[in-house]
C-alpha cells in the first residue's frame, strides 16, 4: 500500500540517530538531551507508592486536580499570577505533545506561524501537519538574538502564531525584559497567538530571571505556555508536562487533547503533586545544573572548540571551525566513530541545513561523563 506521506521531507529525528550512533560506537553521548544521573529516589518512591495504593486507572482528563491545584501554587509563588487551576492547566504527555495540541488547536490551513531557527526540531512538522506555513527567521549568529525588526517585516494578516523557547534549545540563549517588551509591542492589536515554549524554566544561569509569559498578562491572555516535568526532575521518560492558557484558549486545547490521550499517566500524577510541595528542588535546580555548565566548560578549554555561551538550558554549543573543514553532520558522524563523543550537529534545527561549524554538547551528565568526553576531545 502507497499512502501519500504529510511530511514527505522528514526523516528519523536527529536524536534518534545520534544516539544510535553511540550505541553503536560505544561513544559518550553528550547528544540528545536527557540526564545521565539518577533522579531523586524520593520521587520514584512516590510514584511507587501511588501505585501500591491503588492508583492505577484513568485520572480526570485535564490532569490530576491535586497536581493542577498544586502547580497554580507554584505559578502565584514563581510568577505572581493567579491562575485557575479547573479552567486554564491541563497536563499532558509531555512538553512536545502540548506544543502539537496547541498548534493543532489554532491553526487552519494556509496560516502562517513565525519559527526562530535554530529551532526545536519538532515545531515545523507540527505546522506542516495542520497544513499551515512555517516562516523561518535565523536568530543572530553567534549569541542567537532574535532580530525584531525582521520580525516586524514577516507579520502580516495571515500569521497566526509565533513560537518562542526561552532558554533556549540548541543554543542557550535566554530572552531578556527588553525582547519580551519587543514582543509585546508586535503582537498588540492583532490576533496573533504565542507559543511559548518555556520547558527549560528552571534550567537558567548567572541570576538571570526567567521571563516566563506568566509575568506579562497582557501577552499571557493570547500565550499556550509549555512546561516538562521530564526536564525539572530529570525523567526525561516520565513523559509528563503540562500547558497553561487563558480559559478561552484552554478551551480549544482541551478539544484536542481529550480525543487525542484523553488523560495522563495517574500513579506519577500522585507523586508529582505531592513532590512539588518541596520549592527547593526547583527553585535551586538552575544552581545545580550551572555548576555542571562551568564543570564543562571549564573542561573544553583544553580543546580546540570555542564556546559560545549558553546562559540555560541542558546544551551548550561549541564551534569547531579551529579544527575541521567538514561539515557539521560529517564531522558530528567522525567524532562518534573516531573520538566516541556524541554531540548533536547544530545544522539540523534548520529547515535549509544552515552550516556555521557548530555542534549542540548536553552537560546534564554525571562529572565523570563529562571528563572523559573532554580527555577524548582534547586530543583533536
Ligand atoms: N521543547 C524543547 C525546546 C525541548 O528541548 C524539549 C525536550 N525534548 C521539549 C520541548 C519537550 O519535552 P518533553 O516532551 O520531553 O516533555
Ligand atoms: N529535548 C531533547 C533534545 O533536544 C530530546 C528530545 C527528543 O529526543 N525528541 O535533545
Amino acid at each position: 500500500m502507497q499512502i501519500e506521506s504529510k511530511l514527505p521531507h522528514v526523516s528519523t529525528t536527529i536524536f534518534t540517530v545520534m544516539s544510535q550512533l553511540a550505541q553503536q560506537f560505544n561513544a559518550i553521548n553528550l547528544g540528545q538531551g536527557f540526564p545521565d544521573f539518577m533522579m531523586d529516589k524520593g520521587l520514584i518512591d512516590l510514584a511507587e507508592n501511588a501505585m501500591k495504593s491503588g492508583h492505577n486507572q484513568y485520572t480526570h482528563t485535564n490532569g490530576l486536580p491535586a497536581l493542577r491545584n498544586i502547580l497554580a501554587e507554584k505559578v502565584e509563588y514563581l510568577y505572581n499570577n493567579t491562575i485557575n487551576p479547573e479552567t486554564q492547566i491541563t497536563i499532558t504527555p509531555g512538553g512536545t505533545y502540548a506544543i502539537y495540541t496547541a498548534l493543532t488547536a489554532i491553526l487552519h490551513p494556509g496560516d502562517e506561524v513565525i519559527v526562530f531557527e535554530p529551532a526545536y526540531d519538532s515545531y515545523t512538522p507540527n505546522i506542516i501537519l495542520n497544513g499551515a506555513k512555517p516562516i523561518f527567521i535565523a536568530l543572530q549568529y553567534p549569541n542567537y538574538t532574535i532580530p525584531w525588526n525582521e520580525v516586524a517585516n514577516k507579520i502580516n494578516a495571515k500569521t497566526r502564531a509565533i513560537i518562542i523557547n526561552s532558554p533556549h534549545n540548541p543554543t542557550g540563549a535566554v530572552l531578556s525584559n527588553d525582547d519580551i517588551q519587543s514582543l509585546s509591542k508586535l503582537v498588540a492589536n492583532t490576533s496573533i497567538i504565542i507559543i511559548s515554549d518555556e520547558v527549560y524554566e528552571h534550567l537558567i544561569f548567572d541570576d538571570i530571571p526567567h521571563q516566563s509569559l506568566l509575568r506579562y498578562p497582557e501577552l499571557f491572555e493570547r500565550s499556550f505556555i509549555i512546561f516538562s516535568f521530564g526536564k525539572t526532575y530529570h525523567c526525561t521518560g516520565w513523559k509528563l508536562g503540562y500547558c497553561i492558557a487563558a480559559k478561552n484558549l484552554m478551551e480549544e486545547f482541551r478539544k484536542v487533547h481529550q480525543f487525542n490521550c484523553f488523560s495522563c499517566d495517574t500513579p506519577k500524577q500522585y507523586a508529582l503533586a505531592t513532590y512539588l510541595a518541596q520549592k527547593d528542588k526547583y527553585v535551586q535546580l538552575g544552581n545545580e545544573i550551572q555548576e555542571k555548565r562551568d564543570y564543562f566548560r571549564n573542561l573544553m578549554q583544553q580543546t580546540k572548540f570555542v564556546c559560545l555561551p549558553s546562559h540555560g538550558s541542558y546544551f551548550e554549543c561549541y564551534s569547531y571551525a579551529a579544527i575541521s573543514h567538514k561539515t557539521d553532520v560529517d564531522f558530528a558522524v567522525e567524532l562518534a566513530e573516531k573520538v566516541g563523543v556524541v554531540a548533536i550537529p547544530v545544522s539540523a534545527f534548520y529547515h535549509n541545513k544552515t552550516d556555521k561549524k557548530v555542534l549542540r554538547f548536553c552537560f546534564a551528565k554525571k562529572e565523570t561523563t563529562l571528563l572523559e568526553a573532554a580527555n577524548r576531545l582534547k586530543h583533536l
